[in-house]
């Protein structure tokens, strides 16, 4: 397997350890693994649900997720690594005054809004081919993005993650191919997101499964510039050590390619700039030479 965990980046925003109910990483392998890789600050964002039932509903408290990250980053601080304590709440319609009260009663550093597929999802395995056949794309992925757009314009999350994971779950009935002839599905989430001041996640997770692209391509990544978003972020979405970074130079390369300067996003209500490392450049090839 070639080597493609990053070196020598400024940051990897989208992280789970053991607090999540499908990762079972401590927190100190992957600060272990930053200070090696030379992966300056992480952001820790565990899972939490609102959905009774869904895997992270009170998986761990508010309290003991505070406290084992913010220790760490004590710990780890003096030797240059910074870590941040964030959160990935899961995102839908139903539950949105939800998660504007926990937000409201708890304070995070770096906060990640995500739509995830659901126990009765039209794209569960065993009903995501009854579903596609006979409709259109536009119809196929409207339950997952109008979902999408709605977090995107709610303006309660610093950043929407993995865009369009939906692609995971339709592969291979709908391929990427496919949503890449459609961009106009995915305007107004975009829109949503420049208007509210959300970044848009560069998620490198999906370098790693069947669809071979990160969540949302390149071309979206692209889009999203030439409408007006600056705020934009990058994360491996790790759930098991040697994930740690997995291709998240990629994801810096896309992002300087579609003409982000720097990655930008809120943080603890202000709003940071990470700027883009010197290795990376606005052309097609980063530091250790992966093509967009
Ligand atoms: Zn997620
Ligand atoms: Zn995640």
């Amino acid at each position: 397997m070639t080597d493609r965990q990053a070196r020598d980046l400024p940051l990897d925003a989208h992280l789970h350890t053991d607090l999540s109910p499908d990762s079972d990483v401590p927190i100190d392998d992957y600060a272990a693994a930053a200070l090696e890789r030379g992966i300056a600050e992480l952001a820790i964002t565990d899972h939490v649900d609102f959905e009774p039932g869904a895997p992270a509903f009170e998986y761990a408290s508010f309290a003991d997720r505070e406290r084992v990250v913010r220790e760490a980053a004590e710990r780890w601080a003096p030797r240059g690594v910074t870590i941040r304590f964030g959160v990935e709440l899961t995102y839908d319609r139903s539950w949105e005054s939800d998660i504007r009260d926990h937000l409201a009663r708890h304070a995070y550093d770096f906060t990640i809004g995500s739509v995830h597929d659901r126990v009765e999802s039209v794209y569960h395995p065993s009903r995501v081919r009854g579903w596609v056949a006979g409709r259109s794309l536009a119809e196929i992925v409207e339950p997952a993005f109008t979902e999408v757009e709605a977090a995107a314009r709610s303006g309660l999350f610093d950043a929407l993650g993995h865009l369009d994971v939906v692609k995971r779950y339709l592969h291979p009935h709908v391929t990427t191919a496919d949503l890449a002839g459609a961009p106009e599905l995915y305007e107004p989430i975009l829109r949503a997101l420049v208007e509210s001041g959300t970044a848009l996640e560069i998620n490198t997770s999906g370098l790693r499964h069947a669809v071979a692209e990160t969540y949302p391509a390149a071309p979206i990544v692209a889009r999203f510039h030439q409408l007006g978003g600056r705020a934009v972020t990058i994360g491996s979405d790790a759930h098991r050590r040697d994930h740690f970074g997995w291709a998240l130079a990629d994801g810096y390369d896309e992002a300087a390619a579609a003409g982000f300067e720097a990655l930008s996003f809120r943080r603890g209500g202000g709003r940071v700039s990470v700027p883009m490392p010197v290795a990376i450049g606005p052309g097609p090839n980063g530091p250790d030479g992966h093509s967009l």
